[in-house]
């Protein structure tokens, strides 16, 4: 193939595979390139905040419609919803045929302190900040958008004389998109470095004790992928499968290497206004919204680990163990951030819900980055996925052009 035709998401799988190889040609050595990464990670968690704030301010100043962003909102809410639903009962099926738990040798881990679930009511209370600078500062997502939409409605409000305000919060916006833009050319070496870092820290060795667990989250990340966003993007979003994950590619490698739903937004929001063609004011709200609540990869791996613990231990489960995973796995993939890990600490809250010995965390850990990736990845292609439905029933998606389907 000529050089001059890759285009930036074949450079990226080119990156993420050479990385992988070198890892495990290299070995622990390798890990001296992390800083090529977290360069990358830097980057793009530089431009989440005023990503943030210019789209959702000047998504929301163009909306003439409030009923409209009611009706968007309620649909991207529900679907997020209906999806970590699904997601976690696949998991649990993947679990209960696969069996990852049973026949695995273990050492005695460390005891490890649970987490409590956190109460919805100051959850809902919390997405209302008191400090709208503190809450950009600390990056927090929900209190951004709903200070931001807030903002956008208002101008709004004002009418002819916010007109030069908001004019100049589109500019801006358009600026980070170029910023965004100049900054995905650096994700093919970034990704190799975070690949091969990945590759030489665990290597292959590390690994096997806990294969199958890690070969259930895959598959069963990968079966929700392909049949419920197959289902969403075909049915519901009326386009082509394959088009869909070439036009998503970029932020699924993107999300593959750096284990960050947060970190990946910006990557996430250019694939889907450049490649899959959604407008603005609904990415602009659904992308950030699902980088917070949307992870359905999240909630199969909570449902599966919980099972694998429980088949670690030897502990029947009954059905009051399944809702209780069923319901927290779905809480606890709500309340994750996206941030490497969180997953993690999240099922602490599954297992002690489900009244599972909270010691199996420690195994998993050991591994936890290999299965961080997938998941990572299932929770950013759902969040495009919703996205793109969304907008196309809403009449916010662009028509299929050519050269975007070829
Ligand atoms: N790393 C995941 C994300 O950012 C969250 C998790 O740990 O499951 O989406």
């Amino acid at each position: 193939m000529n050089n001059k035709k890759l285009q930036l998401w074949h450079k990226i799988l080119i990156g993420l595979v050479l990385g992988l190889i070198a890892g495990i040609i290299v070995g622990p050595g390798i890990t001296v390139l992390k800083p090529f990464g977290t360069l990358f990670i830097n980057l793009l968690k530089m431009m989440i905040v005023p990503l943030l704030v210019l789209f959702l301010v000047a998504g929301a100043a163009s909306i003439t419609d409030i009923k409209k962003l009611g009706r968007v909102g309620g649909k991207i809410v529900g679907m997020y919803l209906l999806t970590t639903f699904i997601a976690v009962s696949i998991g649990i099926v993947f679990a209960l045929i696969i069996q990852p738990g049973t026949g695995v040798e273990i050492e005695k881990p460390a005891e490890v302190k649970g987490k409590e679930a956190p109460s919805i009511v100051s959850w809902l209370v919390d997405i209302v900040p008191k400090n709208v600078i503190k809450a950009m500062s600390e990056s927090r997502v929900l209190q951004i958008i709903f200070f931001s939409l807030f903002l956008g409605i208002c101008l709004a409000l004002v009418g002819e004389p916010a007109k030069p305000v908001i004019e100049i919060f589109e500019i801006l916006s358009q600026a980070m998109v170029k910023m965004v833009h100049i900054v995905m050319e650096y994700a093919p070496y970034a990704v190799f470095a975070l690949m091969a870092w990945v590759a030489g820290k665990y290597g292959l060795k590390m690994m096997l004790p806990l294969g199958k667990l890690i070969i259930t989250v895959y598959l069963a990340c990968a079966i929700h992928i392909i049949v419920v966003y197959g289902f969403i993007v075909k049915v519901l979003g009326k386009r082509p499968l394959g088009w869909f994950f070439k036009g998503g590619a970029n932020a699924m490698a993107v999300a593959y290497s750096t284990a960050s739903s947060a970190a990946t937004l910006p990557a996430t929001m250019e694939c889907s206004e450049k490649n899959h063609g959604v407008s603005k004011t609904v990415f602009g709200f659904s992308l950030p919204l699902g980088a917070t609540i949307n992870m359905d990869g999240t909630s199969t791996y909570q449902a599966i680990c919980a099972i694998f613990t429980a088949q670690l231990f030897g502990i029947d489960l009954s059905l009051y163990h399944y809702m209780a995973i069923i319901l927290t796995g779905t809480l606890a993939s709500i309340g994750a951030a996206g941030v490497p890990g969180a997953g993690l600490i999240m099922l602490t809250m599954v297992l002690t819900a489900a009244g599972l010995p909270l010691e199996a965390i420690g195994i998993i850990a050991g591994v936890d980055r290999i299965m961080d990736m997938f998941r990572t990845m299932t929770n950013v292609t759902g969040d495009m996925a919703v996205t793109l439905a969304v907008a196309r029933t809403e009449g916010e998606l662009e028509e299929l052009a050519e050269s975007a389907a070829s």
